[in-house]
């Protein structure tokens, strides 16, 4: 499948990881939106949120608890920070394996609505 983070998954195509157990990666954004930006990805291939089944949501809930975790490693739990997972065109979403985005470090601009970036 060619899937880039399937690859990540992988090792085929290299990151910089944060954490990994036998289900979930935890890696650096490449071109981070913030101080501190991650991706946490299941290593299961799941396309994006809509394609969540009923099986895989003790693994959703995990990822909810590694970004606790991962929050917590990066120093950001404390300053805040913002978990954001893009489903589908008009979010935006550029990798069809679902991911939550970790943003943190700075003060974060208000949440998005309509934007011209990718209208
Ligand atoms: P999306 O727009 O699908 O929610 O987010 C995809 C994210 O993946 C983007 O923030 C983008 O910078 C990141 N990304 C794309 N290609 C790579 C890559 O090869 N390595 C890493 N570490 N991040 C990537
Ligand atoms: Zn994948």
């Amino acid at each position: 499948m060619d899937c880039l983070f399937c690859k990540i998954v992988e090792g085929s195509i290299p990151s910089q990881k944060v954490f990994e157990n036998e289900r979930i990666l935890v890696f650096r954004d490449i071109q981070p939106a913030a101080p501190v930006h991650v991706l946490i990805i299941p290593k299961k291939h799941i396309a994006s949120m809509n394609e969540v089944q009923e099986e895989d949501l003790p693994l959703i809930a995990e990822m909810h608890q590694v970004a606790q975790q991962v929050a917590k490693d990066l120093g950001v739990n404390e300053s805040g920070y913002r978990l954001i997972n893009n489903c589908g065109p008009d979010s935006g979403q550029a990798v069809h394996h679902i991911h939550y985005h970790l943003l943190g470090g700075a003060k974060l601009g208000a949440l998005t609505g309509i934007s011209d970036s990718h209208a």
